[in-house]
């Protein structure tokens, strides 16, 4: 799904029409390689030695057919910002999309569709 980077919305704050940046909010930090709070760190660091496992440092299972996950798709997490008084909306619903993509360099003119 594309996005424009800006577009015209209704504000409540403002009581009219005004031109809002269009955010896709992040969907939060992830365990990544040796990186802080990750497993490869503090193995490395000399934890998960001696005896036991508890159910940390042992290697994953392979993914089985009903193991894996049946939705490839998530949806949208867009705010609205009103470049006139800043406030931050949320879009009303989401809708299911792969990837979310801002457009570069364009303007909506008037007031688009709503697919939030
Ligand atoms: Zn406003």
């Amino acid at each position: 799904m594309k996005l424009p980077k800006e577009m015209k919305r209704y504000c409540k704050y403002c009581k009219k029409h005004t031109t809002h940046k269009v955010i896709i909010a992040s969907s939060g930090h992830k365990r990544s390689s040796l990186k802080k709070g990750s497993i490869e760190r503090a193995r490395l660091r000399g934890r998960g030695r001696g005896y036991g496992n508890v159910g940390k440092w042992g290697s994953k299972p392979a993914i089985t057919k009903w193991k894996r996950k049946t939705k490839s798709t998530k949806k949208t997490n867009i705010q609205y910002k009103c470049l006139t008084c800043n406030k931050v909306w949320l879009q009303k619903k989401g809708t299911r999309t792969s990837r979310v993509m801002l457009r570069e360099g364009e303007k909506v003119k008037g007031q688009p569709k709503e697919h939030s």
